[in-house]
Formats: structure tokens, C-alpha cells, sequence
């Protein structure tokens, strides 16, 4: 199939007006909408006042899914084993496989409560305690994320999260086996097949069945994230993502249709994702770009390649390697993949990025799906002060203090003179109390 070719941005980071151009690319609106913003509201208030009721009238709406009491909308244990059996072995094996590797690389992240003793015999710490219940959206309007399950379950399992309760919809009533084997693999405890704003603000609030839960995490469209940003401080929320991210910073030794392809695999994500390759040489960059137009028509979703290659995406002249990781830092991307000779001597130069695939090898696909980190990653530049998704997002921390008496009586007199300054007197004779006379 013969195609026009990609009118990929190239930029050099040597131009005078090339911190503007990058500005200009990384500029990125976060979602917010008016009518989406009312539409939500209405929502959230609808299932607020008529719980599961509602529930079962806007999932007609919105998914055309159609029935006549909510327990039908609670997918049953016998339905997610089943789709355990129905997947075929290669997806079961890839999915346990994957479920594997994850849990044990989150397994690295488990924190132990921690103590000591100060010189007055004051113990001190914090300790560490997982959330009770976490509610998992899992996006099914268009396309089914069985990656995502994992992914967002997993960490909230090795935390010790009680419960997860999972909501995904199912347009036209049908339920995604393959969801469905993850969230059995993943140790999903309950599962409802409602989606959107309405999913959201029952996990927020609760209805007669659906249980509310301390804090909700998952990606989603916009409703969805309007409904996150509309009950965030009722429950606690991972992130709100924007589009899907990658820079590649290439020494121009790697084989340019793996790059090429490697910048696809985000671009295929949607239309506003964004792919960026950095190099410091321009015979490189050419030999890229010819083979995104060669490969191109090779692609499933090329329409929407293309969308978010020619909209939000460039290759980048630089004039060193140095110079690529001062651009990296700016740029904070959400994946970054350094497809060079020496990685680990670079990473030592990056300071912001969600996810660092080292070396010619490392295909940030493989992140997404199997590796074993996170692949719900900050976007949008939020690397520069946030997190992959992992199990301290699902654990709290509670600060310990227990005084010895003679510990008491010598932070008393500090706290009681402190006290006296704000004027809080019941503070201070509090504090007092606890004071030993000499
Ligand atoms: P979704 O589950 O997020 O949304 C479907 C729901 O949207 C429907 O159930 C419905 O309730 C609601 N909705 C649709 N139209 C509506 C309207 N007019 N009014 C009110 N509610 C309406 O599924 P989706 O639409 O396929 O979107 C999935 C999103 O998740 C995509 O944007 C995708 O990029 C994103 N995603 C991100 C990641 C990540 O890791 N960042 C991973 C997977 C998916």
C-alpha cells in the first residue's frame, strides 16, 4: 500500500529559538472541558442520590447495556474463572508470566515499618500499614487493557490491600475474558461491569452494593478523569494521566527500524500521544525517518500513527550526547529509552524521567507489558516531581512517638514554652503535667 510520508518536526537544539520550539511541543492542555465538567457533576450527584438504581440506568445510556436489577451488573467468582478457561494457554501463559515478573520486582518495593531510641529513651518511627480497599477503573469503552489489571492490581496485592474491587464497562453487556483471566490472576477480589463517571463516583461514594473504597486508581477517558478530579479528597487518587509519552536518545549506532518502531509503539497509543528522538547525528535521523515512512503502511493503526506523529512529535539535532541528556531532564518524559553504547555512564546524567529502558535492547514495549516495573508512569513533564505507580502508593504511614518518663519531662518544657507563644494554654498545661520536679 503506497502512503504520502510522514511530516515528521525535525528540530536543532542549536537553533536560537529552540527552547521556544521545544516549549511549543511539550505544550500539552490537561483535560478539562465545560460541558464534560457539568456532565460529570450531574452524574456523580445521580449516583450519590440513587445508588445502584442509577447505576443500572446509565449503563443502559452509555454502554447500551441493558438490565433489571444491579446484581446483574456483579460479575459472579464462577464467570472469572471461567474466563480463566476460556482464554487460550498462550494468553493464560503470557498473562501468568507477566503477573509474575511484576509481583516480584514490586515485591522489591514492600517498606518495613521503622524505630529508634532517642538519647532520653524516647522510641520514634512510623509504621507502615496498607489501604483497607482500593477500587481499579479499568477502561473498556474502546479497547480492553488486560496489562492495565496487572499492572494497577498487582502492587496493591504485595502492599496487603485487603480488598480490590474492580469496574469495568462492557459495552453491549459483553465481558472481555481476557480482563476478566487478569483480574483472577491478579487476585481481583469483586467485579462490577460499570464504567465512566458513574464507575468513579460509586467506588467514591458507595451504593447499596458497590463498597466504597479509600482510593481509586486506573487510566480511563475523560469522563473518567473528570470524575477522579471531581472526588479526589473524598478518596485518594494514583494520578490523572495524560497522553502516552517516549523519547529515544540514540548514539546513531542502533538499527534505525527498531527506533523507528519504537517511537510507533507509543504513537499507536492515540492521537495525542507523543514520540521524540534525540541524536547527535543528522544521517541518523534521516535513516529513521525513512524508515518510519517505510513501515508505516506495515501498521494496524497507522491512521492514528500518523495523527500523533505529525502533530505532537519531532526528531531533535543535538550537538552531543551531553546536550541530549540536558534536553531528556527538560522534556521529563514519561518512557525513556537510551539506545546507547555505555547506558548506565548516561543515567547517571538523568534526573527526570518515569521509566529508563537502558540500552539497544530494552524496547520500552516490553516495560508495558511483562518486564516487571510499572507501566502507569507520570506524564506530561509530572516526572520532574512524581512516580511510577507501586506498592507505596498503596500503603500509608503513621508516625510513632512513645515518650519515657524522663523523655516526657524534658520535651515538656520545650513544648510548654511553645505552647505559651501560640497562646495555647491547655497545650501547654498538657505538656506540663508530664514534667518530673527536680
Ligand atoms: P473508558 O472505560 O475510559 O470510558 C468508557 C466510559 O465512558 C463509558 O462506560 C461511559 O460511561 C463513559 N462515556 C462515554 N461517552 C460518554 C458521554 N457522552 N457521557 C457520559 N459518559 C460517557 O474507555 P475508553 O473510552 O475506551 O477510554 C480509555 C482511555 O484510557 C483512553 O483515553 C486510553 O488512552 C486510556 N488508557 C490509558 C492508559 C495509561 O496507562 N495511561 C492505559 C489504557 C488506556
Amino acid at each position: 500500500m503506497k502512503m504520502n510520508n510522514l511530516d515528521i518536526k525535525r528540530l536543532n537544539s542549536s537553533d536560537t529559538d529552540f527552547s521556544q520550539q521545544l516549549e511549543q511541543l511539550l505544550a500539552w492542555e490537561s483535560v478539562s472541558d465545560h460541558a464534560v465538567h457539568g456532565a460529570v457533576v450531574d452524574i456523580i450527584e445521580r449516583v450519590r442520590r440513587q445508588g445502584d438504581q442509577a447505576l443500572v440506568e446509565l449503563t443502559a445510556t452509555f454502554d447500551r447495556y441493558s438490565v433489571d436489577s444491579f446484581s446483574e451488573l456483579a460479575v459472579s467468582a464462577e464467570r472469572i474463572a471461567q474466563a480463566l478457561a476460556n482464554i487460550d494457554a498462550d494468553k493464560r501463559q503470557a498473562l501468568e508470566k507477566a503477573a509474575e515478573r511484576v509481583r516480584s520486582y514490586h515485591q522489591h518495593q514492600q517498606q518495613d515499618s521503622w524505630q529508634y531510641t532517642e538519647a532520653d529513651g524516647t522510641v520514634l518511627g512510623q509504621k507502615i500499614s496498607p489501604l483497607d480497599r482500593v477500587g481499579l477503573y479499568v477502561p473498556g469503552g474502546k479497547a480492553s487493557y488486560p496489562s492495565s489489571v496487572l499492572m494497577n492490581a498487582i502492587p496493591a496485592k504485595v502492599a496487603g490491600v485487603q480488598e480490590i474491587i474492580m469496574v469495568v464497562p462492557s459495552p453491549d453487556g459483553e465481558l472481555n475474558d481476557m480482563v476478566l483471566a487478569a483480574a483472577a490472576i491478579a487476585g481481583v477480589d469483586t467485579v462490577f461491569t460499570i464504567g465512566g463517571a458513574q464507575a468513579i463516583a460509586a467506588l467514591a461514594y458507595g451504593t447499596e452494593t458497590v463498597p466504597k473504597v479509600d482510593k481509586i486508581v486506573g487510566p480511563g477517558n475523560i469522563y473518567v478523569a473528570t470524575a477522579k478530579r471531581q472526588v479526589f479528597g473524598q478518596v485518594g487518587l494514583d494520578m490523572i494521566a495524560g497522553p502516552s509519552e517516549i523519547l529515544v536518545v540514540c548514539d546513531g549506532k542502533t538499527d534505525p527500524d527498531w527506533i523507528a518502531m519504537d517511537l510507533f509503539s507509543q504513537a499507536e497509543h492515540d492521537e495525542d500521544a507523543q514520540a521524540i528522538l534525540l541524536s547527535d547525528s543528522v544521517e541518523f535521523l534521516d535513516a529513521v525517518q525513512q524508515s518510519m515512512d517505510k513501515l508505516l503502511p506495515t501498521m494496524e493503526r497507522s491512521d492514528i500513527i500518523r495523527a500523533a506523529i505529525e502533530d505532537r512529535s519531532a526528531l531533535i539535532l543535538v550537538p552531543s550526547m551531553q546536550a541530549a541528556t540536558e534536553i531528556t531532564n527538560i522534556i521529563a518524559p514519561e518512557h525513556l529509552e537510551l539506545s546507547v553504547e555505555d547506558p548506565e555512564a548516561m543515567l547517571a546524567e538523568i534526573r527526570h524521567a518515569g521509566a529508563i529502558f537502558m540500552g539497544r535492547y530494552t524496547a520500552e514495549a516490553l516495560g508495558d507489558y511483562c518486564a516487571g516495573p510499572n507501566h502507569v508512569l507520570p506524564t506530561s513533564g509530572t516526572a520532574r516531581f512524581s512516580s511510577p505507580l507501586g506498592v507505596y502508593d498503596f500503603q500509608k504511614r503513621s508516625s510513632l512517638i512513645m515518650c519515657s518518663a524522663q523523655g516526657a519531662s524534658e520535651l515538656g518544657k520545650t513544648a510548654s514554652v511553645l505552647a505559651r507563644g501560640e497562646s495555647l494554654t491547655a497545650h501547654a498545661r498538657s505538656a506540663e503535667y508530664r514534667i518530673k520536679l527536680q
